[in-house]
């Protein structure tokens, strides 16, 4: 499985009945609930080699459905001749992700990012970043169609698990950058019909929606605009589609949390424990017990899928991204 976390906080908001949460918790439940053959080297204590190492998470690998949650492929699949079903050499034309290689990698499932390059905000900007973003998700879908010996296109978590039953490949869709929206909120509707299961809101400069940590003008609307909230609430009314938000700070994570729609889980430092434990709004954040406690699986916690509970999930960033969050929050002087 293949995450990638934003250098500012990710704040992922996610309806409680979203169904996408199986499908990550089925993932998680694997990696985290040791095998026989785990359990008989810890209770041995004998030391692994890195031989050992390498084949026991080739092992997981093999056994879990395995997901990467956002490859901006779209991008190459409208560009004239490139096509998914050749396997690309990537020091040649960079591409990461093909058909052949997922097959190679063992990657069972993967969400494909449409994603628009933030640009003017008006009434013509808007519908050219629509066309575009319509453009990839056609170009997407025609690509599970031509290769629908290999791949197929998912909707729902169910969809994954019976491709792989299958022999198949799932191919989810996903929207980078909620541009393509514009102001038009019946558009949330027209991209999940399309097949759209997770929006990302905003990208590296602000939009109508909300504002973006690295947008060097400042924050625009203190976090998410009134037309953001109504587009993150026309989200939860739609059954399966996943709100991604990215966040400054945890006040932002209190706005959303004021929303009152569905629980609000952000990334944390790694040093996070360690440091004080309450948004600036007073919300406690709890360290999620997957992933602090020895005993705790992401299956018998299910912390983050608690809808009205009082408190903020917060999950430590793992590598580049824990560091970068540590010193960004060091630098800022903020208390997480
Ligand atoms: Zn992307």
């Amino acid at each position: 499985m293949a995450l990638t976390f934003s250098h500012r906080f990710l704040v992922i908001i996610m309806r409680y009945r979203i169904l996408f949460s199986a499908c990550f918790l089925f993932l998680i439940a694997s990696c985290t609930e040791p095998s026989k053959k785990e359990a008989t080297t810890q209770e041995t204590g004998a030391a692994e080699t890195e031989a050992q190492l390498v084949a026991r998470a080739l092992e997981i690998h093999d056994r879990v459905l395995t997901m990467d949650t956002h490859a901006d492929t779209p991008l190459r699949m409208i560009e004239p001749g490139f096509d998914m079903s050749v396997r690309h050499d990537p020091n040649e034309s960079g591409s990461k992700v093909d058909y052949p290689r997922m097959i190679e990698g063992g990657l069972d499932s993967i969400f494909f990012a449409t994603f628009v390059a933030q640009n003017i905000r008006d009434d013509e900007g808007d519908s050219r970043a629509k066309a575009l973003a319509m453009q990839m998700i056609d170009a997407t879908i025609e690509s599970t169609l031509e290769n629908a010996d290999t791949v197929g296109l998912a909707l729902t978590p169910d969809d994954a698990i019976e491709l792989e039953r299958q022999g198949k490949r799932a191919v989810y869709i996903a929207m980078e950058n909620g541009y393509p929206i514009g102001s038009d909120l019946a558009n949330v509707e027209v991209f999940y019909d399309k097949g759209v299961r997770y929006i990302t809101l905003v990208h590296s400069t602000n939009n109508d929606l909300a504002d973006s940590s690295t947008d060097s003008k400042g924050p625009e609307h203190e976090g998410l605009s009134q037309f953001g909230e109504e587009v993150v609430k026309e989200m939860n009314d739609v059954d399966g589609l996943t709100v991604n938000l990215s966040a400054d700070s945890l006040s932002e994570a209190d706005q959303y949390a004021d929303l009152d729609i569905a629980p609000v889980c952000v990334t944390l430092p790694n040093d996070a424990p360690h440091r004080g434990n309450k948004t600036p709004k007073g919300l406690p954040i709890v360290v999620c017990p997957a992933q602090t406690q020895e005993d705790m699986s992401c299956s018998r916690c299910q912390l983050c899928q608690i809808k009205n509970r009082k408190s903020i999930v917060g999950f430590l960033a793992h590598g580049t991204a824990g560091k970068r969050l540590s010193s960004k929050l060091n630098e800022e002087n903020q208390t997480v």
